[in-house]
Parts: structure tokens; sequence; C-alpha cells
């Protein structure tokens, strides 16, 4: 029977996952068709809410995702890829596939060489998340540090800022560099709003008991450092191509195939947004990715017609705590909410990215969308007009 193994339990293996059980259902009759998803937890971390106050909420059981749909879970982390025997090893076994889907996903980068790095915090996984929220539990008034102050610094910061007093250090002389200056007028307000003091063109040279010290030589008071500096692909990129992007993606054509058996999805994939942009390695590229990629090797064995990625409107929503969230829209990222409109769109993304569970028509019917324009999402009516 033909197999398409996918290696990653996140968005994007999830979502491949039910993309290929689909493209097994659209198949004549009861096509034969194994799908192995390989991933070391039972749960799919929802990695865009560990900024919240209880991290055990993000997360969704892989069980009640993959039975109902018929795929197997083997609860491994792959080791190996044996592209040219067509073969995984995870947890000392070695896996044959036909087809392979790789969405390992993305860490976050992590600091070389910088004394007490053992002391830091961060909420990029889900021990991460838990770690910072068991440290700080019971405590008010602590002081905190957040390095960067990009997407993943700010909700950070702005989610300390509720207990505590917070220090934002970025070597950019910019909040949200990466976000540009669509939105950074109401980050900035909402910083201010919550207090958050910033310390621009610096960075953390060391961490000790109590205290950071800065780049500009000076000591911060610090109960917590939570470091939030940049996400890389997982190093199983480097087995399937040698010509990985900045951020240690694969390079994936239209229908996100690496190389003829191999699909990459999520934050492993470098795939084209547009004729300027590579998609972000973002939840909201992810899901879409991993529902064609997971489609696509399927499809291929069963000889139904491929998918072409073509992604929805690009928008990002940021969560600033006290100050309630900002929602954008377009690579310019043009606020088109703010405050408590934002957060309250924050709220409904987040209850939206869990996906179905226990029941398979809605799982296969959600894979089938891959492009939602939701409705509580606000419309820019130039562009809609157009
Ligand atoms: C704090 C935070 C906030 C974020 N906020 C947002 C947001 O608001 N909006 C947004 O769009 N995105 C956001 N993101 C980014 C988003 O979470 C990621 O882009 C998304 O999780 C990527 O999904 P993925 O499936 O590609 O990878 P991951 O979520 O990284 O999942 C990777 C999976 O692969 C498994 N795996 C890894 N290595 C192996 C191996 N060797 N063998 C087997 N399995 C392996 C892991 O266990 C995991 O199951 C945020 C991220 C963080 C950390």
């Amino acid at each position: 029977m033909p197999h398409v193994v996918i290696i990653g339990g996140g968005f994007a293996g999830v979502w491949s996952a039910a993309g290929a059980a689909l493209a097994r259902e659209r198949a004549s009759g009861d096509a034969d068709l194994r799908i192995t998803l390989i991933a070391p937890d039972e749960h799919l971390v929802l990695r865009p809410r560990l900024y919240e106050p209880d991290p055990d909420l993000a997360m969704v059981e892989l069980a009640r995702i993959l039975e109902p749909i018929g795929v197997e879970h083997l609860r491994a982390s792959v080791t190996t890829i044996d592209t040219g025997r067509r073969a995984v090893v995870a947890g000392g076994e070695r896996i044959g596939y036909d087809r392979l889907v790789l969405a390992a996903g993305s860490k976050l980068v992590q600091p070389q060489g910088l004394p007490g790095a053992a002391r830091l915090f961060d909420i990029d996984t889900l021990d991460g998340a838990r770690r910072l929220t068991a440290h700080l539990r019971n405590r008010t008034d602590y002081a905190a540090v957040v390095v960067g102050a990009g997407f993943v610094g700010l909700e950070a910061a702005t989610a300390l800022a509720a207990r505590g007093r917070v220090l934002l250090v970025d070597r950019s002389q910019v909040v949200g560099h990466q976000l540009g200056p669509g939105p950074r007028e109401q980050i900035e307000a909402a910083l201010d709003e919550l207090g958050i003091e910033r310390r621009l063109g610096t960075t953390v040279t060391q961490v000790g008991d109590g205290y950071a010290v800065l780049s500009d030589g000076t000591r911060a008071e610090a109960d917590a450092v939570v470091w939030s500096v940049g996400m890389r692909a997982s190093e199983l990129t480097r087995e399937i191509s040698g010509d990985l992007d900045h951020l240690g993606r694969v390079p994936v054509d239209q229908h996100l195939r690496a190389l003829p058996e191999v699909f990459a999805a999520g934050d492993t994939a470098a795939a084209a947004f547009d004729a300027e942009h590579t998609v972000m390695q973002a939840c909201q590229h992810a899901t879409p990715l991993g529902k064609v990629a997971g489609y696509n090797a399927a499809a291929g064995l069963l000889g139904v017609p491929l998918r072409d990625f073509t992604p929805g409107p690009y928008v990002t929503c940021l969560d600033l705590g006290g100050a309630g969230g900002i929602f954008t829209r377009g690579w310019d990222r043009k606020v088109m909410a703010a405050g408590a409109d934002g957060a309250d769109i924050k709220k409904r993304i987040n209850q939206h990215i869990h996906p179905p569970v226990d029941d398979a028509s809605k799982i296969l019917a959600a894979a089938g969308h891959v492009y939602l324009e939701l409705p509580f999402f606000p419309r820019d009516d130039k562009k809609a007009a157009a």
C-alpha cells in the first residue's frame, strides 16, 4: 500500500495529515493509502497562544484529530531522512515512504556564548512558557526584561506588564522593526500606556541572578529575562536541500514540492506568496501550506489532480495585553482595528486556530477550505471594491 509520511505535529503537520486524508477520500472508492504522522508529543501545540497566562490551554490532543480521519501517529523524532532510499529514521526505526511531507517547524534562535544563557526564559515552546509562568506565579511587581521587540517579544512584554515592570530591549532603533512603519505608532502608544520602558539599539550581554547587563554597559533589575529573537527552520531541512533561505527553509514550487517525492510545509517551507514575498513563518501560512502539501503528496499517488498554493490575503494580529490589540491587512500592515476591537479579533483568531476534533467530516471539510476570509476580519473597502 502506498505510504505518505508526515514529519511534525504542529499546524503544518496536522493539516498535511488532514489534506492527505481528504485526497484519499476524493480518490475513487476506497483508495488504499497509509498516512503516518511522526511527532514526539501527544499534542498539537498552538504556539501563537503561548503568551497567554495559562499555556496549558494552548494544546489539542493529536489523537482527537488523527484517529477520526484514519491517520497513524508514531510518537518519535525523526533523526535522518534518506531521500535516495525514500526512508526516514525515527525512534531507531527505519520507515519507508512513497511521499514525504516535511513539517518539522521552527525553533527560537538561541544566543551564542551569552554568559548566564541558562537563566533565560522563552515562550517558544510549551515547556518554555510553562517554565516562565511557574517562575512568576504568585509574584507581583516583578521586573522582567524582554529581549526582542518583534511580534513575539511585543506580545510577551505586553502580557508580562499586567503584573510587573517590563523593560523591552532591541538591537534595532525602532520597535517592531520587521512589522514596518504601518502599525508602529499604535504599538508605541500601547507600550506607553502600559508603562513599558524601551532600550533600543541595545541587547543583553549577560544574565545573572536578578539582573541583566545590557550592551550599553547598564545593569537592569530582572527577575526574568525573556529571549525572543528570531526563529529558524528545523535542521531537517538540510537533509532535503543545500539551497536554504536565510530562515533555513527549503525552496518549494507551486505544489509545495521540494524534491520529486518530498513536499515541505509550514515554517520549513520557503513558498512564494506573490512575486515580491515568500510566506511568513506564521500559523496563518502554516495551515494552508499544510493543507496543500498533504493533499498533493497523496493526490500524486492516487491519480487526483494536484492543487496550486495560492495564498489568501496577508494579515497580522497582535495582542497588546491591557492596551488591546492591533489587526493589520496587507504587506504594508495597514491598521484596520486597534484597542478593544483589535483585542476582540485576536481572541476570535485564537479560538479559530483550534482545529476541529472528534468529527471526521468537520476535519476533512476544514482541510478542503484552504483559505478562509473570516467574517470578523474588517475589510479594506478600497481593495474590496477594486
Ligand atoms: C509566542 C508565539 C506567538 C506566535 N504568534 C503567531 C501569530 O499571532 N500568528 C501567526 O500566524 N503565527 C504566530 N506564531 C508562529 C506560529 O506559531 C508558527 O509559524 C507555527 O507554529 C508553525 O507551524 P509548523 O507546524 O510549521 O511548526 P511548529 O509549530 O514548530 O511545529 C513543528 C512540529 O514538528 C515537530 N518536530 C520537530 N522536529 C521534529 C523531528 N525531528 N521529528 C518529528 N517531529 C518533529 C514538533 O514537535 C512539532 O510538533 C507565533 C509563534 C510563537 C512562538
